[in-house]
């Protein structure tokens, strides 16, 4: 076997086992609940064993195995578990390693369902959260407590783009004796978070990994066996075992993740460049932009971009903007992103939850994702879209 594989090559192979399915080229699709055990002895057989080979199938069968494989490949980690959903991920890493009286350290910048469950499910149950400027790079150590157990990073921010200087955080956050999390679905293949210093790396795997809008889809990986077992020990707990379908349809699109990825960039980066020269708009965010505020960071420590990107417009009437989307015919109107069709939505008017730092665009603020569609299409589309926005003003 060739020594050196390219991570797209080994993602090819990752988590495969024909020899073991019949020569077939993919992980069949397990449907298991009962797995029949061999003796009361295997049965009786807890602990850490629980968690190991087949036993159950909210603890894994061979399809569930393949993906976490495939996964803990793609993210360059140890091992990882897979769950029902990406927020399912958030919240089962966030519990595996908070209990009553710690305190958590979370981006302002987060996924707006992942600050739902920090203010409403964890301050409940005694745990408080920070929230913390997502650009604080290594002054996050002023926030550090002796109860900091967990800091939360998201990276770029899923709705307003900042890039965090990761290994800067991280190395705070590990003298201050937390483990530090990171939200990378924005990353997927292009960032790896374990070299830059994250300990727990979550995926909604339902954008990119799924890749066609059809299933929801989570994992956690993590940068130690140790890890993995607390992890996986909370999820099992909570019961957020993800439906074998799915996963399949995860593995499949695992396949693909990379020409898809490039596909979704490449648009992306034609997108944005034309989009920055247009008059009605004020800033586009995209961080592999060489005007983006993070793009030095993104340069350093990212190999590459995704169709993900914002746009503030100069003030226009919420009548005018709401016509330009209506209107479009390529960029649909729906929430998630990572599928092959073009996407859009309105990100909160003129401001977004903050607590820490402000948002405060001077113009209408929208987020796209750039789709599989020939890129002449979508910025004839675009064109149009802006034609509407004039009408109407
Ligand atoms: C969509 C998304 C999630 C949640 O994933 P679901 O599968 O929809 O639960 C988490 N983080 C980010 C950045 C996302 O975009």
């Amino acid at each position: 076997m060739p020594v050196l594989m390219k991570k797209e090559t080994r993602l090819l192979h990752a988590g495969r086992n024909p020899e073991r399915y019949h020569g077939a080229v993919n992980v069949p699709v397990f449907r298991a609940s009962t797995i029949l055990l061999p003796s009361v002895a295997a049965m009786e057989s807890g602990g850490r064993s629980l968690f190991e080979g087949v036993r159950y199938g909210r603890f894994g069968t061979p399809t569930t195995f393949a993906l976490e494989e495939a996964v803990a490949e793609l993210e360059g980690g140890v091992r990882t578990v897979a769950t029902s959903s990406g927020l399912a991920a958030i919240s089962g890493a966030l519990m595996a390693f908070l209990k009553s009286g710690d305190h958590l350290l979370m981006t302002d910048s987060a996924y707006a369902p992942t600050r739902k469950f920090c203010d409403e499910i964890l301050a409940g149950l005694g745990i408080e959260t920070t929230y913390y400027d997502p650009l604080i790079g290594s002054d996050i150590a002023q926030l550090m407590r002796p109860n900091t157990r967990v800091v939360f990073t998201e990276s770029p921010g899923s709705l307003t783009f900042e890039v965090q200087d990761i290994p800067a955080i991280a190395t705070a956050a590990h003298e201050g004796g937390a483990i530090v999390m990171i939200d990378n679905t924005w990353g997927v293949l292009n960032f790896q978070p374990f070299e830059k210093g994250a300990d727990i790396s979550i995926q909604a795997a339902t954008k990119y990994i799924v890749g066609h809008a059809d299933a929801m889809l989570g994992t956690i990986t993590t940068a130690s066996e140790a890890l993995w077992l607390k992890v996986k020990s909370s999820v099992a707990a909570f019961g957020h075992s993800p439906g074998t379908e799915e996963m399949y349809l995860g593995l499949r699109g695992l396949r693909t993740l990379p020409v898809r990825l490039a596909q979704h960039e490449a648009s992306a980066l034609t997108l944005t460049r034309w989009l920055e020269k247009r008059p009605e708009v004020e800033r586009v965010l995209y961080p592999a932009l060489e005007s983006d505020p993070g793009h030095a960071i993104w340069k350093r420590d990212f190999r590459g971009a995704c169709g993900l990107f914002g746009l503030i417009l100069k003030p226009a009437s919420k009548a005018a903007v709401d016509a330009m989307l209506d209107g479009y015919h390529h960029f649909k109107l729906g929430f998630s992103w990572g599928g092959f069709e073009s996407l859009v939505i309105p990100t909160g008017g003129h401001s977004i939850h903050r607590t820490a730092t402000q948002w405060r665009p001077t113009g209408p603020s929208l987020r796209f994702h750039a789709g599989l569609e020939a890129v002449e299409d979508l910025i004839d589309d675009l064109e149009h879209g802006f034609q509407r926005l004039a009408d109407h003003s």
